[in-house]
């Protein structure tokens, strides 16, 4: 699944302070929110974790490395599982698709109740040879920039700052979904910093830019000036899952025989579901039984 419009940019402030990162992933989130059938509260939580997991992936994965996050605070959303690579592909998974809590007292989408605080982050950077590295930090707010924000500074000693946003309409559809993440350089200045806090409370919200004008560039310009940035890429990014039938066939095989026999016996057969894409495979009681006899030699 791509969509013209999504796309991630990469950028340096050209007085080296701030490498920065914009992102329109409107079609990604729009896609997911359809293939899970998601409501509002599950639709912002999993559109969000998206859009922070794409950005983090471009800023700290290089060449062939993936990642996956895994964000759980034990709200009515339940656990979201993320997997991205350093090229800009993406699939998610939430536990509880169907939540639609009430708004915020300001109108809004209540992500942070939905999301729950009582839980982790993680991280599971695949690089390749080595052992997958793993890191987790407590969530900071379950509104998800915050928690990513956190994640950086405490894992990565990044001092950063995530927004990320998704706009719903009354009848589920993604309107908007993308942000932004900027990482302060070493040689940045306490002024420099001052400003930016200062300009990320007062900008437009990433809905509104991202409205006005999907192009990304557009996020940065507005927080930083325009023509105060050296683009270094810009990056489509897309929904793509990787299954096969033949990866579910491994998972079967590699249940009991009992279990299998179960299947054979009682089902006479067997569909499996992906959790990322919703693509369904299925199993003929004959692939089953073969499956039972390879077990045995
Ligand atoms: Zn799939």
């Amino acid at each position: 699944m791509s969509d013209k419009n999504d796309v991630l940019v990469k950028a340096l402030t050209k007085d080296g302070m701030f490498r920065v990162y914009g992102l329109n992933a409107t079609g990604i989130v729009s896609y997911v929110q359809k293939i899970h059938d998601t409501w509002s509260t599950s639709t912002a939580a999993l559109g969000r974790t998206i859009a922070a997991t794409l950005m983090l992936s471009a800023s700290v994965l290089k060449g062939k490395e993936s990642m996956t996050v895994r964000l759980n605070g034990q709200g009515p959303v339940g656990g979201m599982v993320i997997d991205a690579d350093a090229k800009g592909h993406i699939k998610g998974y939430i536990q509880n698709p169907h939540v639609n809590l009430p708004l915020t007292q300001d109108g809004k989408i209540d992500v942070a109740k939905g999301v729950g605080k009582n839980g982790f982050l993680e991280v599971v950077k695949n690089q390749g040879t080595s052992e997958p590295y793993t890191s987790d930090v407590p969530l900071a707010s379950g509104k998800i920039g915050d928690d990513f924000t956190f994640y950086l500074a405490k894992s990565e000693q990044i001092p950063s700052a995530v927004g990320v946003s998704v706009d719903i309409d009354g009848k589920n559809n993604v309107q908007s979904a993308g942000g932004y993440l900027i990482q302060v350089m070493p040689g940045a200045s306490d002024e420099a910093i001052d400003k930016l806090e200062k300009t990320l409370k007062t900008a437009p919200s990433i809905s509104s830019m991202l409205e006005k004008d999907p192009n990304p560039d557009h996020i940065l310009d507005e927080l930083f000036g325009k023509d105060q940035l050296d683009i270094v890429d810009h990056l489509p990014v897309e929904f793509v899952c990787n299954c096969s039938k033949e990866r579910f066939a491994k998972d079967i095989a590699g249940i009991g025989k009992k279990d299998l026999q179960q299947l054979i016996d009682e089902d006479h057969g067997a569909q499996v579901v992906c959790n990322f894409c919703g693509k369904k495979y299925d199993f003929s009681e004959d692939e089953l039984v073969e499956m039972l006899n390879n077990k045995d030699k």
